[in-house]
């Protein structure tokens, strides 16, 4: 057929009957002997060639590939391509794809992109798409350019194959249709039952990286090991599918205790980040999930479904193995956290990233050993922003790198004017940690500074034990050779092996804050993980700190259960390096623990508009601070004490409570439930009040999302006397 690749970009592209104004300029004349090779290739039938403008528009179609769709093109050119192409559900068995317009908006290559189009005669066909972005000298991105396989006959006899099964073959597991079945029946059911139901949405952490090392049948290997370990720790609770990749689901019937679920979700990612062996090698992964529950968080499949999926991104975006529950509130959160990312290029562009110093004080003397290096952001606008916040969003993305030098370098200049009796300890991200050349970094810091290696520590989290243990190994070896410490953070939080504290590696063992703040409460079982903490240590010849201490009966604690090291508010919050070097009178700095005698519950201090009920009355409040235990609360006046309220803490969430003070217009609050933790620092209540309550109490039936506060809308319809004064709270 004579007529060529080019001429026919030229003719359709005429015939577009939405030309973009700013359309890419044709792609460079390829040499003739090119386009005779094109042509030659497409009528072999191994391909079809198509190509988009700079805006995503299909701006081509091959000859093969109009024959295909039995069309002369001009119903298609012109037109967005994912309109043209549309995403295909995906299979069992077939590995999951991102979606097609994800990729295109990403501008990223297409691979092995599997569509479904629809012919001019309306039959549908299945491609097998690849291509790739243009991307012009002055890196502009011009448009596609791809190729295409008919995969229709394979995809139709594939997709029977598939249908006819309700297994996911490699573990056994149901697969994600009939997952999906299986939850519209449920939810369908038990609707008319008013029965709950909690679906959780499961993805591996690292899964590609052993993948990727290991080679493909050790990663089948490792998702039949996942999938049993699920289904042990699930039995007869629930279903476990996969529903494709390294995603799993859970669903859990008659399930809507939050408390309940935390607890399994919590066990869920404990038990499937222990070590995996296989063929003989050693390799770690970690989970997070997301957790929804019918009624409360969505109704039907796909609106559950989409909230357990939120909830598994929010798991994520915090550390990875982690769980999270939906709240409406995420999904402002992930439009927050995008933001956090731009601001924070241009901070440290501008300079705006600090340190402060924080000491590791020996209880005995009170004598300070150490200072952790910590991060400040202080935004012009915001004030100081937590490196709690901002580092997750570094680490997203390369950023972490450059923040992490630089806080290495500058600590080291920093611990220069210390007594040399003073070590420095500076946080190491994973990511950071396990990037090629990281002890050359190091060594780097400590030769440009003239600080003796001996002097500096590095912390670092049980993450940086996942994926391909090996490498891992090669990495300690490297700064082993540098003479630098190394301290394991956050111990007790993460992959909880201990199998890697036997390698010698550590020198110092973080207690992380969680088991010691509040230790001294009456039940608690942190004091014993403490002193088991302590004991591994010293049997395997480190050094042990406990983190966060604040008040003097947890010192007391902490010091009496051996821990070699304290750090904490009590002894002294992060300074700046000008607000610490007067200090260091003689070569040496102590100090005095200072701090109220006992824990206190921890109070959340907000500004935040809530509802109390009491009575038939709803009335406006503004909530002040919020423990697990109780809330102050302002708005109102003429309570007196005693009085029972119901708080309405919004979704759903009512709390049962008791007025235990009061003053003039603000009243403390007391309540007959304790709440639970949210996994995200926050409180929630274990059970919420079901939409279908709500709907018998005449409030349309949706799931709780949408309306913050569903329960508000019974004002109107209660008109009695109000017993108290609603002060005006101006929002
Ligand atoms: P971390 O390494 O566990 O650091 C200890 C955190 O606990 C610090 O929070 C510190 O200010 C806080 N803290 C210490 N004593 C107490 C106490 O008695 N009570 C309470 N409530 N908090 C206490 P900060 O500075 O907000 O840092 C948060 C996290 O950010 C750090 O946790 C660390 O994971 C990360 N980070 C900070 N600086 C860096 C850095 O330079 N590089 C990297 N990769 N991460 C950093
Ligand atoms: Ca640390
Ligand atoms: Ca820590």
């Amino acid at each position: 057929m004579p007529l060529g690749f080019l001429r026919s970009v030229r003719d359709q592209t005429a015939q577009a009957r939405t030309p973009a104004p700013d359309a890419a300029p044709p792609a460079p004349a390829p040499r003739p002997e090119r386009v005779a090779v094109l042509s030659e290739v497409e009528q072999l039938g191994v391909g079809m060639f198509w190509a988009t403008d700079a805006l995503g528009n299909l701006s081509f179609l091959s000859q093969r590939a109009l024959q295909d769709l039995e069309t002369d093109g001009g119903d298609l050119l012109g037109k967005p391509l994912v309109q043209v192409f549309s995403d295909i559900d995906s299979e069992p068995g077939a590995p999951t794809q991102r979606s097609l317009s994800f990729k295109l908006k990403a501008h990223s290559k297409l691979e092995e992109q599997i569509v479904a189009l629809t012919s001019a005669r309306g039959t549908t066909r299945w491609w097998r798409l690849n291509g790739r972005p243009l991307i012009d000298a002055k890196g502009e991105f011009m448009g596609y350019r791809g190729s295409a396989v008919d995969i229709s006959g394979q995809y139709i006899y594939d997709t029977q194959v598939a249908r006819q099964s309700a297994v996911d073959e490699l573990t056994g597991l149901a697969n994600r249709r009939k997952l999906g079945e299986r939850l519209t029946a449920m939810l369908g059911a038990f609707r008319v039952s008013k029965r709950s139901c909690a679906l959780m949405m499961l993805d591996l952490d690292r899964f590609k990286q052993v993948n990727d090392t290991m080679g493909h049948p050790a990663g089948d290997e490792l998702l039949k090991q996942v999938a049993q370990r699920l289904t042990a720790i699930v039995k007869d609770r629930g279903e476990v599918g996969r529903l494709g990749g390294d995603e799993f689901q859970v669903l859990l019937p008659d399930m809507d205790d939050r408390g309940t679920l935390g607890e399994l979700a919590n066990r869920i990612v404990q038990s499937v980040s222990q070590p995996y062996t296989i063929n003989g090698r050693r390799a770690i992964i970690g989970t997070s999930v997301g957790i929804a529950i019918a009624p409360y968080d969505g109704l039907d499949t796909d609106e559950l479904t989409r909230a357990a999926d939120m909830a598994l991104y929010s798991a994520k975006d915090t550390r990875g193995g982690t769980f999270c529950f939906f709240t409406s509130d995420l999904r402002d959160a992930a439009s927050k956290t995008a933001m956090l990312g731009e601001r924070l290029r241009d901070a440290v562009d501008r300079d705006e990233l600090s340190l402060v110093y924080q000491p590791l004080v020996d209880p005995e003397t009170n004598v300070v050993k150490c200072f952790e290096a910590l991060l400040r952001w202080n935004d012009p606008e915001e004030g100081s922003i937590s490196p709690a916040l901002f580092i997750p969003v570094a680490e997203s993305d390369d950023l972490i790198i450059r923040i992490g030098e630089t806080a290495l370098r500058r600590a080291c200049f920093d611990a220069l004017d210390w007594p040399e009796t003073i070590r420095v300890a500076v946080n190491v991200s994973a990511k950071q940690f396990t990037r090629p050349g990281f002890h050359k970094t190091v060594a780097a810091a400590l030769e440009s500074s003239g600080l003796s290696p001996g002097r500096l520590e590095l912390e670092i989290t049980e993450s940086v034990f996942v994926g391909d243990l090996e490498s891992v190994d090669a990495i300690f070896g490297d700064l082993k050779k540098l003479g630098v410490r190394l301290a394991l953070d956050d111990f007790g939080t993460g992959y909880s092996s201990l199998g890697y504290l036997k390698g010698g590696h550590f020198k110092k063992l973080k207690i992380d804050q969680s088991f010691v703040r509040g230790c001294t409460e009456n039940g608690d079982i942190n004091p014993a993980i403490i002193s088991a903490i302590v004991a591994l240590a010293k049997a395997l010849g480190m050094e042990t700190v406990a983190e966060g201490v604040e008040a003097m009966d947890e010192l007391a604690l902490v010091r009496e259960r051996g821990a070699d090291l304290v750090q904490g508010y009590i002894y002294s919050r992060p300074l700046t390096q000008e607000a610490l070097l007067p200090q260091f009178a003689d070569g040496t700095m102590k100090v005095t623990p200072e701090g109220p005698a006992r824990h206190r519950a921890e109070r959340i201090s907000m500004y935040r508009k809530v509802g109390l009920i009491h009575e038939d009355h709803y009335y406006d409040v503004i909530m002040r601070n919020l423990s697990k235990t109780g809330a102050r609360i302002n708005g109102l006046g003429g309570v007196p004490i005693g009085t029972d309220v119901v708080l309405d803490l919004g979704h759903g969430q009512l709390v049962v409570s008791k007025v235990v003070n009061a003053s003039e217009s603000s009243q403390g609050l007391k309540f007959e439930t304790a709440l639970i933790s949210d996994g995200g620092g926050g409180f929630m209540t274990r059970h919420r009040i079901s939409p279908y309550s709500l709907a018998e109490a005449g409030i349309p039936l949706a799931a709780l999302g949408a309306g913050a506060f569903p329960l508000a809308k019974w004002r109107d319809a209660n008109k009695g006397l109000p017993r108290f004064i609603q002060l005006d709270i101006g929002i």
